[in-house]
């Protein structure tokens, strides 16, 4: 997972609903899963959460960086656009990573969801009608230790 010099240097940006808050992140995502635990539910208002994780420092907010509304700290939160409440990304594993909601995503990135994970709180009223495959909660971990 250290591919430093091989990757392009595309960059996709995203942004929220209303426009006020956009940010740039690499093209260079790690891994993307769908989320269905309820937090990821509740955060997002929908069956579940498509997201992607990369290093913290390939984010930035290009515009609206005063507009954030943080919901955490410094090493996990979600991060929101505050005229909106736009999801936009959430800040993880003791803010060396983020998850950015893929919704947001203006430019398609070159990854896609790869499995399913927190499927033992799935939301009842939903069915998983692709074949990626599937876990209770966290997928068994593959990239943990992954730098840039
Ligand atoms: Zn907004
Ligand atoms: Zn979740």
């Amino acid at each position: 997972m250290t591919h430093a010099g091989t990757v392009s240097q595309r960059t996709l940006a995203g942004k929220c609903y209303c426009g006020v808050v956009h940010y740039a992140v690499a093209d260079e995502f790690l891994y993307a899963a769908n989320c269905h635990c309820s937090d990821c539910r509740r955060t997002t208002g929908s069956a579940f959460k498509p997201f992607a994780g990369i290093a913290r420092n390939n984010l930035v907010v290009t515009a609206g960086e005063d507009s954030l509304m943080i919901f955490g700290d410094e090493t996990g939160n979600n991060t929101h656009c505050k005229s909106c409440g736009s999801l936009l990304y959430s800040v993880v594993r003791d803010g060396a990573f983020v998850h950015v909601a893929m919704g947001t995503l203006v430019d398609d990135p070159t990854i896609r969801p790869t499995h399913h994970i927190f499927v033992g709180s799935k939301a009842p009223w939903f069915t998983i009608t692709d074949d990626l495959p599937q876990y209770e909660e966290h997928a068994v971990a593959r990239a943990s230790g992954g730098q840039e």
